[in-house]
């Protein structure tokens, strides 16, 4: 091996030659692609993170050149300087940027060999993603991996100078807290100075971003590392990254244009594309009502089709029950649908029964009908629910018969999973949606108490005020989502600023005067002394970063994730803790799991 040394020093990236070049002499460094030795000749196909330009070595090559390049294989680290030169007629390679060019080397050096590594450093790799976790250092390499790094490094550089323009100011608030509930678990860090107490990792600066409102300084944002230990889905992880933003002396409007103009700078930035402004605004109500999500996908219709009206004394016992006891029946109709075959009917229907329904009824509307439910209903009773549901020759009807919650989660599920495997989806479309005026509080049936929906310093709006002591789950809280496709970019409120209005907060979700004095007295008290209205908002920018790409897997745009349980393969954490260190901590493991 060769030490590196000043005149090893790259005179531009390996991705970047062009004719332009020709007759430069320059210097390279990266990564050995490929070597390919054709006996009196030998081509290296050098990388680095801007893409790979081809070395030559003749017979006319100074004789250990030669050989050094002959000994060369993929990973080895390479410096080389030489002249750059036209490849010739019949060697240009139009799949390859620098593909007109090579560079005729006549000095190199191997900085670090490589043992054969245990995949190819290829794009789209298929290999299994434990084997690239674990070597995540190689998988990073791969030129899809390494574009999708260096995109999230110029999402979040607009993103920076996007809020920097707009007067925010970047504050960094701490990651040891104390717990602020934003409904997930904290991850908690033992503190050895005082023992038996705990930190907790911030689930978000929620109350710190709130704390800087009160302390004027009116306009916050900053890229937060955010942690909450829940069960992992394809897009999560127990850590991630949010814009946060917080503003004082600002309603909905203000927070929702500023962030329109965030999203739209970014798109023209990023993408190239113009986003048109203002977003289009539903309420939660709405949303649920026609689409069975907070987060819908306006993209296509489908829309949701309440009968409840139409069935509720229909002989069919299963629809007429359900409107009785206060549930309902609702449907989708499906374009065309009455040509799908029994067997993918019946794999809708296993997949609502994954969202809680019992089971999905269904009518093809066809010459000859077919139906599961209609031969226990009369002529008219069919005709009456057809009219309702505005069915037409070949439509297949989709109808769930639930309590809401269960009739909104399946349907909701439902019209997308129905919209994909019909590919009815139009992916060019970027669809914008504010959903506002959310439900305050949620009533937990197992635990016989109402949550916050949003967290618990969320402002109500003031006509549901009055209902906050009468009927908490009526009222509507001061929160938006900002939604695309039917995905959840982010969301925010605005927050109460007052010790009156916090304490009913307090009281309708169940917490004492002595548990929010403990939790949340430092909040309390700050509400003494002069406390701006305020409201704010953050995105998940993992998940904006892989929208923006067209990915679907959030791990592709983090450069060290964790996988479905939690740990990271690549320095095999978490582990096992040194016993003199928990000595220190003041803590005895009673419980130890095998890993698997
Ligand atoms: N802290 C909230 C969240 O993480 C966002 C906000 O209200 O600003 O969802």
């Amino acid at each position: 091996m060769e030490s590196f040394s000043k005149q090893d020093k790259r005179t531009q990236y390996c991705g970047t030659f062009t004719a332009a070049d020709i007759g430069k002499h320059v210097a390279v460094t990266g990564w050995c692609q490929r070597q390919r030795d054709l006996g009196s000749l030998i081509f290296i196909d050098l990388r680095d993170r801007t893409g790979i330009v081809q070395l030559a070595f003749d017979e006319k090559t100074d004789r250990s050149i030669f050989d050094a390049a002959f000994g060369v294989r993929a990973e080895y680290v390479l410096a080389a300087r030489g002249t750059v030169r036209s490849r010739g007629e019949g060697a240009i390679n139009p799949n390859l940027p620098t593909g007109e060019v090579e560079i005729y080397v006549d000095s190199f050096k191997i900085l670090s060999a490589a043992q054969t590594p245990p995949f190819a450093i290829v794009e789209k790799s298929d290999v299994k993603a434990e084997l690239r976790l674990k070597h995540r250092y190689l998988d990073l390499r791969r030129p899809d991996l390494q574009r999708n790094i260096m995109a999230r490094s110029e999402i979040v550089r607009i993103t920076r100078n996007y809020f920097a323009e707009n007067g925010f100011l970047d504050i960094e608030t701490p990651c040891l807290i104390k717990p602020t509930p934003e409904g997930a678990r904290d991850y908690l860090v033992p503190s050895r100075v005082h023992p038996g107490k705990f930190y907790a990792l911030p689930q978000s600066p929620q109350l710190y971003k709130q704390m800087l409102m009160y302390s004027g300084f009116d306009r916050y944002f900053q890229i937060a590392r955010c942690f909450r230990d829940e069960d992992l889905r394809a897009d999560r992880q127990p850590e991630f990254t949010q814009i946060d933003e917080e503003m004082s002396f600002a309603d909905e409007e203000d927070i929702m244009t500023v962030n329109e103009g965030f999203l739209k700078t970014l798109f023209r930035e990023f993408l190239h594309k113009d986003l048109e402004t203002p977003f289009r605004r539903m309420t939660w109500r709405e949303a649920m009502d026609r689409f069975g999500s907070d987060k819908p996908d306006t993209r296509f219709g489908m829309e949701l089709c309440d009968v409840s009206g139409v069935v509720k004394d229909c002989g069919f016992s299963v629809f007429k029950d359900t409107v009785a006891s206060g549930g309902s029946v609702r449907g989708i109709v499906v374009d065309g649908g009455a040509s799908m075959t029994r067997k993918e009917i019946d794999s809708l229907t296993e997949f609502v029964k994954t969202y809680g329904a019992r089971g999905l009824a269904w009518y093809k509307v066809t010459e000859e009908p077919t139906s599961s439910f209609a031969k226990f209903m009369s002529g008219e009773e069919v005709a009456a629910l057809l009219a309702a549901m505005k069915a037409k020759d070949g439509d297949l009807l989709l109808l769930v018969a639930a309590k809401n919650k269960v009739v909104f989660d399946s349907l909701g599920a439902l019209r997308c999973e129905v919209a994909k495997r019909l590919g009815i989806v139009d992916k060019s479309k970027f669809n914008f949606l504010w959903i506002t005026e959310f439900p305050l509080l949620e009533y937990s049936e197992e635990d016989g108490r109402f949550y916050a929906m949003h967290h618990p310093f969320t402002m109500p709006m003031e006509e549901d005020l009055p209902l906050l002591e009468t009927d908490p789950g009526a009222v509507r809280a001061r929160a938006y989502d900002c939604v695309l496709n039917g995905t959840e970019l982010g969301g925010g409120s605005i927050r109460i600023h007052t010790t009156e209005m916090q304490n009913r907060m307090f009281e309708a979700l169940g917490i004492g005067p002595e548990e929010a004095d403990a939790k949340f007295g430092f909040l309390l008290e700050a509400f003494k002394y002069g406390v701006p209205p305020h409201g704010g908002l953050a995105f998940g920018l993992d998940r904006v970063v892989t929208l923006l790409l067209g990915l679907e897997d959030i791990r592709d745009v983090i450069a060290f994730p964790k996988v479905q349980n939690a740990s990271e393969l690549l320095s095999k954490c978490p582990s096992p803790a040194d016993p003199a260190a928990l000595e220190e901590l003041s803590i005895a493991v009673v419980r130890m799991e095998e890993d698997d």
